[in-house]
């Protein structure tokens, strides 16, 4: 979350009239920042950080096998604020910087970065692990003795209505005024004015409350057709409590109403700065078609208001959960209204590659993307490429949902805020983030799509496989486009369950530059000697063929013997592979992590540095292989063979119970999970 602006929310009456004015002035506060920003060539250098996401959970006292989400946030916040002080006081010449933690829309939640971003350098990325265990033992620090911060993506449990699933209990009666919910009341979202705010004016601007159905995961004793007995059908509180009766819950899905089952999942971001603009585009480009497969290997939630799910993942949730579209533009009434058909949430994944870089063909994006025309004339109008001004005017078709009266007139020279007000409710697997104002930040890119992890070495290990994708990226001026429909189709694919082991993904196969290959040796994972830093030369790859020598090909009848490397025919580029095959290669695709070795081997890596990230590198490895499972598989299989589990796909107070000491176990590593974690791994406890 960013800055939460103080002031008196408006409804959404109140707020639709001002839409325009938000955008006119948000586009006005981007083009300052640009006239700021476009001629710095170089100057900020590589800086990254990560953001994790926890949900507190409680054991009762009572020592009943319960579990409950802890509505404390604000109460641990507060007092993480004057640690972080006392800290600084008392030990000012600790290497790292405090960390920070933030509030997040359940307010069961926290979440936490490092205090500083992080450098480029290798041992920086070593380190990424101790900063997050020392932030987890924080926050450990500031909570009861029976209260625990677990990194599970969705509690299981959230919104049943059979037992109380929070504490204090009886809020999860209250009212639940801003999103109508029949599950969930308002003491589950952060009472920081923004949250109802923006869940009723969700709600208003759709004109229903929002609608999840997730297939629910058909076991033997299930019912056929499954009519979920726990909706509470004839509630008579608010209107819309009839939707679900009339057709919002669909047979066989599990049912959910509100923005908290979606915006109140945990994940894992990471967020690079680059040198300059045209490489932070490059990278968010590149790292486009990498974000369902990075999803698809982080899946952690098989399991939603009770029920085992049909998915692994908790994408289409989130994207259902705030899914603003009216019925004008979701295409189920003629547009009379409303300015757009819009084919997606605007939590979803990304509609166009932004890069002016000639590599990004217009057949790559080739989704149906609406946009403001009148915005993006005047970008234009303003010297803005035409890349860059679709990809602002398609954020912009969307209304502003929350403003503050007190920040409705403001001084575009100085603020982005009307800029961020649509910019940061566009929730999209990357984001491209302009520099703030009066602020040596520069431009981000943010890769969101990954699940979070049930422990910080896992955490560790992702962001530090991402990271240095990007630098391999970077390096050899890689070259992952690929039409952004296949894209979207991975996406869906990314949240079947087992996908990691069992979906075939598309994904582009040639993807070093013209004569820039490195030979297979490069992309292996052997320790560089000196001599073999950067490229041999030699180019054994597919793009070779400018050589004449292509001595690999991923297949016969495609040896590439297109001169014209990058724009080889369209259909060629990409093939179907398994996750296993895109993240470990197969033939001449060298796969990431070929890519990544091949970085590591243009650099030199002391052993000891190499040894620590290969420990990393190599649970990515096996978790592509199949070798080690997801979270969402560990815990789908604790659940199915708990002795309590009548195979009916409920998830019961007992089983929610052991699931969570055992998730707190593995963190501590006082229960072992070599099936999920391998045998290197050693618990907060042993650390
Ligand atoms: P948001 O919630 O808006 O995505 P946060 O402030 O929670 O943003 O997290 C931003 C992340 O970016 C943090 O991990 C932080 O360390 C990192 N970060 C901060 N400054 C920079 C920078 N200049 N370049 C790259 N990353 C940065
Ligand atoms: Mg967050
Ligand atoms: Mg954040
Ligand atoms: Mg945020
Ligand atoms: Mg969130
Ligand atoms: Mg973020």
């Amino acid at each position: 979350m960013g800055l939460l602006s103080l002031g008196t929310p408006l409804s959404w009456d109140e707020t639709k009239p001002l839409a325009d004015h938000v955008r006119d002035h948000g586009i006005t506060q981007f083009l300052h920042t640009w006239a700021r920003w476009k001629d710095v060539k170089e100057g900020k250098g590589f800086l990254w950080g990560d953001e994790i996401e926890y949900m507190v959970i409680t054991f009762p006292e009572d020592g009943s096998k319960r579990a409950l989400l802890s509505l404390r946030q604000s109460e641990i916040l507060e007092e993480l604020k004057n640690v972080v002080i006392d800290l600084k006081d008392e030990e000012p010449e600790k290497s790292m910087v405090v960390p920070t933690f933030h509030p997040e829309y359940g307010r069961y939640m926290l979440e936490s970065t490092p205090g500083a971003p992080y450098s480029g350098s290798l041992r920086d990325l070593v380190s990424v692990e101790q900063n997050m265990r020392f932030r987890r033992k924080l926050a450990k620090c500031h909570l009861k003795d029976n209260e625990f911060p677990i990194t599970i993506t969705s509690y299981p449990r959230l919104g049943v209505t059979d037992t109380p699933f929070t504490v204090p209990e009886a809020w999860s009666e209250a009212d639940s005024d801003a999103s109508r919910s029949l599950f969930v009341g308002q003491g589950v979202t952060n009472p920081h004015a923004r949250f109802p705010t923006l869940t009723g004016n969700i709600r208003s601007r759709r004109g229903a409350k929002v609608e999840i159905n997730v297939p629910i995961f058909k076991d033997t004793n299930t019912p056929s057709p499954f009519i979920d007995p726990t909706i509470p059908w004839d509630r008579q509180r608010y209107p819309g409590d009839d939707e679900a009766k009339n057709g919002a819950a669909k047979p066989d899905h599990i049912y959910m109403d509100a923005m908290a089952f979606g915006m109140g999942c945990c994940c894992l971001q990471i967020t690079f700065q680059a040198w300059n603009v045209n490489e932070a585009r490059r990278v968010y480009d590149a790292l486009v078609p990498v974000t369902p497969i990075m999803l698809a290997l982080t899946a952690a939630s098989p399991a939603f208001r009770g029920y085992l799910a049909d998915v692994d993942a908790r994408w289409d949730v989130i994207a259902a959960s705030v899914d603003d579209r009216t019925e004008e533009e979701r295409g189920l009434k003629p547009l009379k209204n409303d300015k757009f058909r819009i084919p997606k949430s605007r939590y979803d994944s990304v509609d166009r590659y932004i890069s002016s870089d000639p590599r990004n063909k217009d057949y790559y994006n080739d989704i149906d993307c609406p946009m403001d025309e009148a915005i993006h004339k005047r970008l234009l109008d303003n010297g803005i490429d035409d890349a860059l001004a679709k990809h602002i005017a398609h954020l912009f078709i969307r209304d502003p949902l929350v403003v503050f009266s007190e920040r409705v007139d403001q001084d575009d020279e100085t603020s982005m805020d009307h800029f961020e007000n649509i910019q940061s409710t566009n929730w999209q697997t990357m984001r491209f983030k302009p520099p703030p104002v009066d602020s040596p930040i520069g431009w981000r890119v943010e890769f969101r799509s990954m699940e979070v992890q049930l422990t910080d070495f896992e955490n560790a290990a992702y962001s530090v496989f991402i990271v240095l994708l990007t630098r391999a990226i970077l390096s050899f001026n890689l070259n992952f486009y690929m039409p952004i429909s296949k894209v979207d189709i991975n996406m869906q694919r990314a949240q079947k369950r087992d996908a990691a082991r069992s979906e075939l993904f598309h994904f582009r196969k040639w993807v070093f530059p013209l004569g820039r290959s490195p030979s297979h040796d490069d992309w292996s994972s052997r320790p560089s000697s000196p001599s073999r830093a950067g490229f041999n030369g030699e180019g054994q790859g597919e793009d070779t063929a400018t050589n004449g020598t292509a001595s690999r090909s991923s297949s016969p009848g495609s040896s590439g013997s297109n001169q014209n490397g990058d724009s080889r025919a369209p259909g060629e580029e990409v093939e179907e592979m398994t996750v296993d095959e895109i993240i470990n290669g197969k033939n001449s695709f060298p796969g990431l992590m070929g890519v990544i070795n091949a970085y590591l081997n243009s650099l030199n890596v002391d052993h000891v540095t190499r040894c620590e990230i290969r420990t990393y590198l190599d649970l990515i490895k096996h978790r592509a292989q199949g070798k080690l499972c997801t979270p969402a598989a560990w815990i789908r299989n604790f659940i199915t063979s708990h002795p309590a589990y009548k195979h009916d796909s409920v998830v019961s107070d007992e089983i929610n119970h052991d699931l969570m000491k055992a998730l707190d176990e593995i963190e501590r590593g006082t229960r072992a999970a070599p099936e999920l974690l391998g045998k290197a791994y050693r618990g907060s406890d042993h650390h």
